[in-house]
């Protein structure tokens, strides 16, 4: 992948604009399957948003005694009424993919001794009634 930065003045052709250069915007442009993406940031190319801050690890339900549908259960909970439901169950679902997604591309994550992902315990939470 090229990449340049360009001035707020020059006029880019492209086929993809991609607005903000979080971990969002940077896995929408590595699915644009080589088109002509430019992404558009209002901060220095990922020094910006929350993405630079994350470093606590990635809630998916990996482990053996995991599920996303547990996970999107939790996430529901903790929620309290917030959540929209139907994209907790979609991302949470979808979770376990992108991870082997990630680790396809490279990213490394902690191990088990056998090779294995490292799952850190989940504290699951409690659903009263
Ligand atoms: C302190 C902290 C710790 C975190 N720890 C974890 C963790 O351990 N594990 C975890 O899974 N998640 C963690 N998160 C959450 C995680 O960082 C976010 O869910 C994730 O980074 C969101 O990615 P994003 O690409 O959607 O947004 P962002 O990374 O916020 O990217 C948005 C981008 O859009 C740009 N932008 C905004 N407005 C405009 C505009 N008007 N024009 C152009 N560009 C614009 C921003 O500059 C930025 O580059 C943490 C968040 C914070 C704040």
């Amino acid at each position: 992948m090229n990449r340049r930065i360009f001035s707020p003045d020059e006029v880019r052709p492209a086929d993809v604009v991609i607005i903000g250069g979080g971990v969002a915007g940077m896995m929408a442009a590595l699915h644009a399957g080589g088109r002509n993406v430019v992404m558009l940031g209002k901060t220095a190319f990922a020094a910006g948003g929350s993405s630079p801050h994350a470093q606590g690890g990635i809630a998916v339900a990996v482990g053996s005694d995991d599920s996303p549908s547990h996970h999107a259960e939790d996430t529901l909970v903790a929620g309290a009424g917030l959540c929209d439901s139907e994209v907790v169950r979609r991302v949470t679902a979808d979770g376990p993919r992108r991870i082997a997604e990630l680790v396809g591309r490279g990213a490394t994550f902690d191990r088990s001794p056998d090779g294995t992902l490292d799952p850190r315990p989940v504290v699951r939470t409690r659903v009263s009634g």
